[in-house]
């Protein structure tokens, strides 16, 4: 039986370790803001905004969240995009996705100022991380990488296998576990949809992280013992005619077979929250010039 790798547990702690930046910033004078910036009526862009915004009041960031009309043409959202730059009250700027059809997400997170994206997903700083000079590590693979080092999972020398590459999860991921750095040092795969025998590459994986976005997709055939696995997913399903919250994992099977596991929800979901907060904080204080005593990366080895 697995052990539980409790994200809501390492994100309560991160989030202490943001209170007291904040507080650092405050009695210098500074009042960290993070802007969300929600374009259109998706219903799940909008619950994540909104959590987003709790989330920072809880810890006493100020949010200012520009709401943009669904219909909005890409130049206007280009330019609600360019005021949050030029505004210096407006430490970060966090554009929700999905996007209305209409608009390119790509160029739209390229006209974010590199300094005030705190969800890292601007090419400069991909390109950073990919360098070993990460400027904002995108939160969901911050987070699983705090995870990882949490659960006292060594990544030295061992096999790292990602199943999916997108921008916001498998690439920067794979760019933070191949890194010769502290939370790095892994051997990485990054398995994708034209991957042939998933299975023989996932079980080869001492640290197996699946973001597909496919309910339930890897079962215990997938894996083997010994294995970590970080369950990025989330899907909401039918089951019994209740709405059920699901990983990407058939947690309940492969939960028997394995050495550690993320639930979902509760593994790698609160850690995604508490890394923006971190990265609002960090851009912050580099934007003000206050230095602060907080470096989530010292659990990392
Ligand atoms: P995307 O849809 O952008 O990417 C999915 C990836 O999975 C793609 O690279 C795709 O390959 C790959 N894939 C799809 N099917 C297969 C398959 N059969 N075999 C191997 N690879 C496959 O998803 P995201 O990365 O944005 O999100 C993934 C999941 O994680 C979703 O459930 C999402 O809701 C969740 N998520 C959770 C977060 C959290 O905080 N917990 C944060 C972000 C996402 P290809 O590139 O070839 O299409």
């Amino acid at each position: 039986m697995a052990t539980l790798i409790d994200g809501e547990r390492l994100a309560a702690e991160i989030r202490e370790e943001v209170r007291t930046g904040v507080e650092q910033l405050r009695a210098a004078g500074v009042e960290p803001t993070l802007a969300t910036v929600l374009i259109g009526d998706d219903p799940a862009a909008q619950t994540y905004v909104s959590l987003k915004q709790s989330d920072c009041e809880e810890v006493d960031i100020d949010t200012v969240d520009p709401t943009v009309d669904a219909a909005v043409e890409q130049s206007e959202a280009t330019a609600v995009l360019t005021a949050l730059n030029e505004d210096p009250s407006v430490h970060g700027v966090l554009l929700q996705l999905p996007l209305p059809e209409q608009l390119a997400a790509r160029t739209l997170i390229r006209q974010i100022d590199p300094q005030k994206d705190v969800d890292g997903l601007h090419p400069e700083n991909l390109g950073r991380l990919v360098a070993g000079q990460p400027r904002f590590k995108p939160c969901t693979p911050h987070g699983i990488q705090l995870l990882l080092a949490a659960a006292g999972v060594e990544l030295a020398g061992s096999h790292a296998v990602i199943v999916g590459r997108s921008n916001i999860v498998g690439k920067p991921l794979a760019g933070l576990l191949f890194q010769k750095s502290p939370g790095g040092n892994a051997t990485t795969t990054v398995c994708h949809s034209q991957t042939q025998d998933l299975q023989a590459h996932t079980r080869q994986a001492d640290i197996l992280v699946v973001a597909m976005g496919h309910p339930e997709a890897i079962g215990p055939e997938h894996v083997t013992e010994g294995t970590a696995v970080i369950d990025v997913g989330i899907n909401r399903v039918e089951r019994n005619g209740t709405d059920r919250l699901v990983g990407d994992v058939d947690f309940e099977a492969v939960k028997e077979r394995v050495d550690a596991i993320t639930p979902v929800p509760g593994g790698v979901g609160p850690m995604t929250r508490a890394m923006l907060l971190y990265n609002t904080v960090k851009a912050a204080s580099r934007q003000s010039g206050v230095a602060l005593d907080i470096d989530v990366d010292t659990r990392l080895r």
